[in-house]
């Protein structure tokens, strides 16, 4: 085998920036690791032998007790609104260890969550638990599997060190891969702390790593805001169709490749309302599922804010062009939600009373409390079981009405619920599901129940046989399901 394409293979392009973007740091090392999960499939993709990494040698990496060739370990800087406030953040419990080139040439960041303290912990520890971390590892590479954008995980280290948090719980460092980790908050911090050329020398690099199709445009600034604004619009509009709420949209999670990050008190929508918040500290449903759109548009006005200086020397003129983008947001992200809608319903082609009809179907759903993630699997599986919804007039009304909407384009039924098939998941990862994984591995030291439960989720679009168990719904509860901030 060649060693080379078999062990980490680290670039730190990151540290040609101004220093102020970031702080030379180790993370802490920690007392007896032991590694809990390891994605091989990730792993081969990066070009790392899943033999080494599982090695004394590749779990020491893991956790920070061993830095491997290369790898220059930093913290990065940034700032964020937190809930609309503005604070200073940065990496306080994480370090990048570098950026990973592929045997096919890609760069990724690697990154250990749960390292230790740095520069910019504040009052924290540092640390991480282990069930939010393999809580991030299942609903990270869920979101994968279902095709959405989004940071994934590599492997869940525990440290054999307690973390105090309400209770004491077992530390554990997750290692997090990303297309990068330049946040709309490293654009907030570069325009607040730094010089206009720290700012544009992070966006020149933003441009080169993630967009180098039009690096050498003349009015480059401007056309980066505009691929930001498309991308986040489409990354936003997939959540929205598949029933994912991200519970802590502040602008330090929002990455500026388009990925999904960060994956705290996140979790899915089981009954259709938009009013859905699973936080617990989201107390006013700031980031409730129906509010994601526009919350993504609060969050790339602060990042238009911060771009201004490189889109015109005239402030107002800057102010302008901004604010004539940002306009522009919820056309293109209702085009994107419009045609994945189109396509969960089985719809080929375009008439104007789509919108109508989804929106109809919606309320519906909201009104008889149907599941959303079931609703849509049943109209795939074309066997209309297990919701109320569909014994009601109301309903048969509507159902007819996209029957004959399905009747006015050419494709044969077949063609379309097997399309629809590749639209509507036939399972997402449910809260009470997670749970479930969590607690066997977490308290019994049982990785069956996750491991089983992942190979599940790679595949959402499969409908298998053995997928079936996870389209069941929780038994009733007068307790809502509570998610809280990963710490
Ligand atoms: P998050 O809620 O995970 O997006 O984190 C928000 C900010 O708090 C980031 O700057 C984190 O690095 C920091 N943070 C979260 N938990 C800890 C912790 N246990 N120790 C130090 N910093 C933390
Ligand atoms: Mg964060």
């Amino acid at each position: 085998m060649n060693r080379e394409k078999t062990h980490w293979n680290f670039d730190n392009s990151y540290q040609v920036l101004p220093k102020i973007l970031f702080k030379n740091q180790t993370p802490t090392p920690v007392k007896s690791p032991e590694l809990i999960v390891m994605n091989g499939s990730l792993a081969e993709t990066l070009g790392l032998s899943v033999e080494h990494l599982q090695s004394e040698e590749g779990i020491n990496v893991f956790v920070g007790n061993q830095i491997p060739e290369n790898s220059v370990p930093i913290a990065q800087a940034y700032a964020g609104h937190q809930f609309g406030h503005f604070a200073m953040l940065g990496d306080g419990r994480a370090v990048l260890l570098g950026e990973q080139i592929t045997p096919d040439n890609r760069r990724y960041d690697i990154q250990l969550k749960g390292s230790g303290r740095t520069p910019f912990s504040r009052g924290g520890d540092g640390r991480a638990a282990l069930g939010p971390m393999l809580r991030e590892y299942i609903i990270s590479e869920a979101m994968h599997g279902l095709g959405i954008p989004t940071t994934r995980s590599l492997a869940v280290v525990t440290t054999g060190e307690p973390v105090y948090r309400e209770t004491i719980l077992p530390g554990a460092v997750l290692t997090r891969v990303a297309s990068s980790h330049i946040r709309v908050g490293t654009f907030q911090y570069a325009a607040n702390w730094g010089s206009r050329d720290v700012l544009q020398n992070l966006a020149d690099y933003t441009i080169d790593r993630h967009y180098p199709e039009f690096e050498n445009q003349d009015n480059r600034y401007l056309t980066f805001l505009r691929r930001v604004i498309e991308r986040q619009a489409k990354l936003i509009s997939k959540w929205q169709l598949v029933g994912f709420i991200h519970g802590v949209m502040n602008t330090d999670n929002m990455t500026v490749s388009g990925e999904t990050i960060d994956y705290g008190p996140c979790a899915f929508m089981d009954q259709y309302d938009p009013a859905t918040v699973f936080s617990s500290i989201d107390r006013e449903g700031r980031y409730a599922y129906g509010n994601q759109p526009s919350i993504g548009a609060w969050n790339l006005a602060r990042f238009a804010e911060a771009l201004l200086p490189l889109l015109n020397e005239n402030q107002e003129k800057a102010i302008e062009i901004a604010e004539g983008e940002i306009a522009q947001y919820f056309t293109i992200y209702n085009q994107y939600w419009l045609a994945g809608m189109r396509a969960k319903l089985g719809i080929m082609n375009e008439e104007p009373d789509d919108e109508a009809l989804v929106n109809d179907l919606l309320q519906l759903m909201q009104e008889y409390k149907s599941d959303y993630t079931n609703t849509f699997r049943s109209f795939t599986l074309d066997k209309l079981e297990g919701e109320k919804m569909f014994s009601k007039e109301e309903f048969k009304k509507w159902y007819k009405r996209w029957q004959e909407r399905l009747s006015r384009q050419k494709e044969p039924k077949e063609e379309v619920l097997k399309s629809m098939r590749n639209h509507n998941p036939a399972i997402i990862p449910r809260n009470h599901q997670v749970e479930e994984a969590l607690n066997a591995a977490v308290e019994k030291g049982d990785m069956s129940v996750m491991n089983v439960f992942l190979d599940a989720l790679a595949k959402p679009y499969s409908y298998t046989k053995e997928q079936e168990k996870y389209c069941q719904l929780p038994t009733p509860s007068n307790q809502p399901y509570q998610t809280f901030c990963g710490t």
